[in-house]
């Protein structure tokens, strides 16, 4: 039976929903308008040409993520309060086998249904969107060969995490959730140390950096930032795309920063340095340590929330379980969970806007770090090759921005970087404790 509880998951995913589309548009409106001339600042660097493909790309993106917004918010509708969920909870509870696989089956479905519905999507944006611009390099052959290693490595990591979750909902005691928490941080930190050891090379090639001009400076650099030159590569991303990009991840020994061979063929000596100089800023910052720290916490009150929904059947019949089914779903803990992970994102939306000011405050002070280790210049050269090769907007909404964008927009990133080349003043900076290596 429908209750106040469907009425506000109801609101909350409208409003979800219609923020999206009022976002993209914003963004769309606004690149158009500032299509016809290259900001100020970029002026000598960046030809109108390539300003103009940035924006006509910014808005071929925003124009497919309006109709998966939609088709996100249908699918969403159609599996709870459309009865789709307790179809499938019905279907797998006929299975002839213990309830714990009859859960498992449940997520089975359940991810089917939502891999389906995202796979057009994915297809339109690598041969269609992506072709256009003149980024995509893969074949159809990859794709598909990169969506079943992808479901693959999903299947092998994911299922025993599933069922020992469920396991644990059952046998655990009212405490469970501690438990699943427990096992759940396990799981993330084994997949900080997999990531870049095992999973990416199933899909990527990863070689050394080649010895070049810079060496000497990078070999320096990684001394005086305590980082081992083993942890450096370069990945073949053209195999991909045409996009450039460098990113640093792993935990431990598995600690990596990681060069597109595309972003690499691109850089001078000195950009590079910066770029490396940047990434590295992220390690001796502690960014992975303070991000793993707030997923900790989150998902701990989460878990909580979760133990606590399960036990309430209003929480069930609001999301479209009937009460027919309701014995049976209070009895499977995989309901309850499959539930909470359908409706969590709807509600926790609105916190999109602090996850991104926490990322874009740890870019700046990667970028602080860099500017005071390599120098602002170069970092900034680099930047504008990024944005340029990637056709990366550099006229976003601000509104757009803050709410989705992980790193500060080109103009108030480059703004901040000239300031500091202009008074590299160690009191200016917040985080010059930081920079005080130990040789
Ligand atoms: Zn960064």
């Amino acid at each position: 039976m429908p209750n106040a509880f469907t009425a506000v998951f109801f609101l909350a995913l409208a409003a979800t929903a219609a923020t999206r589309l009022w976002l993209a548009s914003r963004q769309i409106a606004h690149v158009r308008r500032h299509r016809e001339r290259v900001p100020d600042a970029f002026a000598d660097r960046i030809g109108l040409a390539a300003h103009r493909k940035a924006a006509d790309y910014t808005e071929a993106k925003q124009r497919l993520g309006r109709v998966e917004t939609i088709v996100d918010g249908l699918l969403l509708l159609a599996l709870t309060l459309g009865g789709g969920l307790a179809f499938l909870v019905h279907l797998t509870g006929g299975i002839a086998a213990g309830p714990l696989w009859q859960d498992v089956a449940l997520f089975a479905a359940l991810g089917l249904v939502g891999g389906v519905a995202s796979l057009p999507f994915s297809w339109y944006s690598t041969f269609v969107v992506e072709e256009r611009f003149g980024f995509n390099r893969m074949t159809p052959a990859l794709w598909l060969a990169d969506l079943a290693k992808g479901v693959a490595v999903t299947i092998l990591l994911g299922a025993p995490l599933l069922l020992l979750a469920l396991w644990l909902m059952r046998t655990a005691g009212d405490a469970w959730w501690l438990w699943v928490w427990g096992a759940w941080m396990a799981f993330q930190l084994l997949v900080l140390v997999l990531y870049p050891t095992v999973i990416a090379p199933l899909f990527n090639r990863f070689e050394p950096l080649p010895a070049g001009s810079a060496r000497e400076r990078i070999e320096s650099l990684l001394a005086r930032c305590g980082f081992s030159s083993a942890g450096l590569f370069v990945m073949d991303g053209s195999r991909r795309s045409g996009h450039g990009n460098a990113y640093f991840t792993g935990l431990g020994r598995a600690k990596r920063v990681v060069f597109f061979d595309t972003l690499l063929s691109r850089l001078e000596g000195d950009e590079l340095e910066a770029v490396l100089a940047h990434e590295l800023g992220h390690f001796k910052l502690k960014h992975i340590a303070k991000r793993i720290a707030w997923s900790a916490a989150l998902s701990l009150a989460f878990l909580a929330l979760l133990a606590w929904l399960a036990d309430r059947p209003w929480f069930y019949e609001g999301l479209g379980i009937p009460g027919a089914l309701l014995p049976d779903a209070l009895s499977r803990p995989g309901v309850a969970l499959a539930l909470f992970s359908l409706a969590l994102p709807v509600f926790t939306f609105v916190l999109g806007p602090l996850a991104a000011r926490y990322s874009r405050a740890h870019e700046f002070e990667a970028d602080a770090f860099a500017a005071r280790i390599a120098g602002a210049p170069p970092l900034v050269r680099a930047l504008v090759k990024l944005y340029e090769d990637n056709a990366a907007t550099l006229t976003p909404d601000p509104m757009h921005s803050a709410f989705y964008d992980s790193h500060p927009p080109a103009a108030v990133r480059v703004a901040r970087l000239a300031a500091l080349a202009a008074h590299p003043s160690p009191a200016a900076d917040p985080n010059f404790r930081h920079y005080q290596f130990k040789d």
